[in-house]
């Protein structure tokens, strides 16, 4: 079977990585020219972990990552601590895996690894998927190239060409929050109480929050920080962000999150944009996972680790059942209400606020969760 999969993200070469450990080829077409390691973060929770570690990743995400200690809910402007959950070993007992956080580009430079360069097509934007019935579909490139295969699994993120070619031009919604991301080195922040913990700075709104926990070892400190901001008119959704700008909107924050501003040399800002659920997510021999089909919002830190279940179970469904028709209807099954249920959950900024229970969020496993029969 010849799959093409639009998007080397990380959802897109988890599937790859899934679908080749069980002899299937895959190509894996990627529209950047090459990877770069942005300042941003990638926070994965035990259920994200424990995929990844069926992949063999484990090794080099443990080898690269930090573990926090803590997740700890402060009130932005008094500093009061309202809430504090164990993370350390906590997970690793409850859920048979760690939190972890690592610096993205750490992340996916072990799954590009793991998918051999000349099955990863970098360079190429997909224009458009012919789906048509009858025949297989057709994957056609902006270069004006084009490749035939046997199933087309769009993987390529929020503004997905795939899902276009699907179901139609749509457009997502700024949802009038923004972000800033920026990674510092420990060293420089030093001294600071808790930077081997994931603190969240509750601020006086739901859309205002500062989020920092430690990367790399501990070796660097990531930070990001949400709020409103009535329109977004870059043409790109993120963009290099202004410092000054950082620090003038968080001016009311306790002193020890300034503090932590304040040691930032540079920080990207991105708009969050969100879409309802989908009520389909395939159509003929092509499908979607990850963001394509279920962007959302980052309060719940759960966009990557659904497109990673989504990946591992799509690669379940195709090995199980050769009918592909049926694998999709399989795998849609039995992704779609729980991510649909996480995408609408990611929507407020409540998660955790108080010691709650994540146990139906961390606790599935995508490698052995049975799949759906009817
Ligand atoms: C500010 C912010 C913070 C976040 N923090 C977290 C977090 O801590 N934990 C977490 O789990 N998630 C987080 N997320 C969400 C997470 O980044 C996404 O959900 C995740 O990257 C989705 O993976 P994906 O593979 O579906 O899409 P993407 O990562 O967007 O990958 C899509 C890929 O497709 C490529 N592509 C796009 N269009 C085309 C085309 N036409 N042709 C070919 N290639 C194309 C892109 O270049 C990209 O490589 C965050 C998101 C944001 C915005």
């Amino acid at each position: 079977m010849d799959i093409a999969v639009c998007g080397g993200g990380i959802g897109g070469l988890t599937a790859a990585i899934a679908l080749r450990q069980a002899g299937i080829e895959v190509d894996v077409y990627e529209q950047t020219s090459r990877f770069a390691r942005v300042g941003a973060d990638i926070n994965l929770t035990p259920n994200a972990v424990r995929a990844l570690d069926g992949l063999g990743l484990g090794p080099m995400l443990r080898a690269n990552a930090a573990r926090p200690q803590f997740r700890i809910s402060r009130d932005g402007r008094t500093g009061a601590e309202t809430s504090r959950i164990p993370m350390g070993a906590d997970p690793d007992e409850r859920y048979g895996a760690p939190q972890l956080t690592l610096h993205r580009g750490d992340l996916m430079a072990a799954l590009e690894a793991l998918v051999p360069p000349e099955r990863l097509h970098l360079g190429k934007r997909v224009a458009g998927v012919e789906c048509g019935p009858g025949s297989g579909p057709a994957v056609s490139f902006t270069d004006g190239t084009s490749v035939a295969a046997d199933l087309v699994i769009g993987a390529d993120g929020i503004h997905s060409a795939v899902r276009t070619a699907m179901f139609g031009p749509e457009h997502p919604d700024f949802t009038g929050v923004v972000a800033f991301r920026a990674v510092v080195p420990a060293a420089r922040v030093a001294g600071t109480p808790g930077l081997d913990s994931f603190t969240k700075w509750w601020g006086p709104d739901p859309d205002t929050q500062i989020v920092v926990f430690p990367l790399s070892r501990g070796e660097e400190i990531f930070i990001f920080a949400t709020c409103a901001q009535e329109e977004w008119t870059e043409e790109s959704w993120t963009s290099p962000g202004s410092v000054a700008e950082l620090r003038e909107l968080y001016r009311g924050f306790h002193p020890e999150a300034r503090g932590l501003l304040d040691a930032c040399d540079e920080v990207l800002k991105s708009a969050l944009y969100v879409r309802d659920p989908l009520p389909q997510w395939s159509r003929g021999h092509v499908t979607l996972l990850g963001d394509a089909c279920h962007p959302m919002m980052p309060f719940m830190a759960q966009g990557a680790g659904q497109a990673i279940e989504d990946a591992v179970v799509l690669a379940r469904c195709l090995i199980e059942h050769a009918d592909r028709a049926e694998a999709l209807r399989v795998y849609e099954l039995a992704r779609r209400e729980r991510a649909d249920r996480i995408q609408r959950g990611s929507r407020s900024n409540d998660w955790l606020k108080s010691a709650g229970n994540g146990d139906w969020v961390y606790g599935y496993d995508a490698w052995h969760t049975p799949l759906p029969t009817h």
